[in-house]
């Protein structure tokens, strides 16, 4: 791998440094541990959980259960945890159609939403888009760092608003993530003027960072991605929704049919797979995050420019190293590629994604495509040249690649 020992000595002494900081994610872990195995226990999963269903998918005794499983967890009134949502934009552009009316308004009050949702709102145009269909979409941004409160009282004052999107997550933007804490004031200053305004969140690469989910401080439907957070590395594919039945009922139908909601839809032998990435998903957040917040100190003491700092409170499992320079950006990607456990000598090469406007760097090598739980490194190619680096399914995989940018970068220049 050609490590040099220079890289391994500023890891051991980072880590030092960092232990009461791993402490910390520790403890969250064994919070979000127990969350999972009460629900496991309360809702009485056992083998026959495993057993498929084909077809129509009628009586799936392991897709009610997990369900159940994910309503417990979230403190939720349903969930739809499916194989059959292909990603995180796909169940966020389930929820937004099942919610949204022609003449309804949506609002995000985070900024503009994830790059994947521009052609799924209108943003960018299609066809297919919720504008297409006559609905009217309205952001606001945030102002340093904090929600625009003025603003929002203004707007919901002043019109009917039919559903506010909040995105936890900065995706790819150069604003901080939201933590719990902010979102529950704003959602309870929003209810306290409308309380009919759907809350929903985009709650990817969140989950199980904190010890507290949307649904228990006031959102009304909750989405993310199971190849991300909650698959544990494990889910080969899918997504969630979590949150009031009502809205459940028509996310169901949005995805299935209407008159065939959440009663049908095979599990395929997916079942296992679901339930086991949940259980190690608070593990491997917890490694994910004890790999950014190495990341971070090293590449800080570097000197580059990093968000979060080592030492914030962490709201995702994502880091940002901002380069400000092209070639930098590539070369990280290429060094966090060649860490990889599959494609390891493959280079990323900046290339146009569907979904996304900027041509993107993406180093995944993954066992899952696309998996972002698992170390990964991307970032759109325009200015500050930010790589948004996440995960690793285990620590020890992560400081080794740690040791090994650090290695490169030391190399090249
Ligand atoms: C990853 C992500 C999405 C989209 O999820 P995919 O599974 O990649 O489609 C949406 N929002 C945020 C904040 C994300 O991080």
């Amino acid at each position: 791998m050609n490590i040099d020992s220079e890289a391994i000595k500023l890891v051991r002494d980072a880590e030092d440094k960092l232990k009461d900081i791993y402490k910390d994610i520790d403890d969250i872990e064994y919070i979000n541990s127990k969350k999972v195995l009460e629900a496991l226990y309360i809702n009485n999963v056992t083998e026959d959980c495993f057993n498929m269903t084909t077809g129509y998918g009628y009586n799936d005794l392991g897709r009610e259960v997990i369900e159940k499983v994910y309503s417990t967890i979230f403190k939720s009134e349903d969930a739809l945890v499916r194989c059959q949502f292909i990603s995180g934009t796909h169940a966020l552009t389930t929820a937004l159609f099942a919610c949204l009316r022609p003449g309804d308004t949506m609002l995000s009050i985070s900024g503009k939403p994830y790059d994947t949702l521009d052609e799924v709102i209108g943003i960018k145009n299609n066809d297919s888009s919720l504008i297409s269909f006559g609905i009217k979409y309205e952001q606001m941004d945030l102002i340093d760092n904090e929600f625009d409160y003025d603003k929002i009282k203004e707007v919901i004052t002043n019109k009917k608003i039919k559903l506010i999107e909040i995105q936890r997550s900065k995706g790819y933007s150069t604003r901080k993530s939201i933590d719990i804490d902010a979102l529950e004031r704003v959602i309870k200053f929003v209810k306290e003027i409308d309380k009919d305004i759907i809350i929903m969140i985009d709650n990817c690469y969140c989950e199980f960072v904190s010890t507290k989910e949307p649904i228990e401080i006031g959102a009304d439907i909750v989405v993310g991605s199971l190849i991300k957070n909650l698959g544990g590395g494990i889910t080969s594919n899918g997504g969630y929704i979590v949150g009031r039945r009502d809205l459940i009922k028509l996310c169901a139908e949005r995805l299935n049919v209407p008159g065939e909601g959440k009663e049908v839809g095979p599990s395929l032998g997916f079942n296992k797979q679901l339930l086991q990435g949940l259980f190690f998903a608070p593990s491997v957040v917890a490694s994910a995050l004890k790999t950014a917040i190495l990341t971070s100190y090293i590449m800080g003491n570097l000197g580059y420019d990093v968000d979060p700092m080592y030492d914030d409170k962490r709201v995702d499992i994502v880091q940002n190293i901002i380069f400000n320079d092209r070639d930098k950006l590539i070369k990280y990607c290429e060094a966090i590629q060649s860490a990889s456990p599959i494609d390891a000598k493959f280079k990323p090469v900046p290339d146009d994604m569907p979904g996304y406007s900027d041509k993107v760097i993406m180093a995944a090598g993954t066992f899952v495509q696309g998996s972002s739980i698992e170390l990964s490194a991307d970032g759109p190619l325009r200015s500050p040249y930010i790589a948004y680096q996440q995960g690793s399914l285990t620590y020890g995989y992560g400081r080794l690649a740690v040791m090994k940018v650090i290695s490169d970068i030391n190399k090249k220049e």
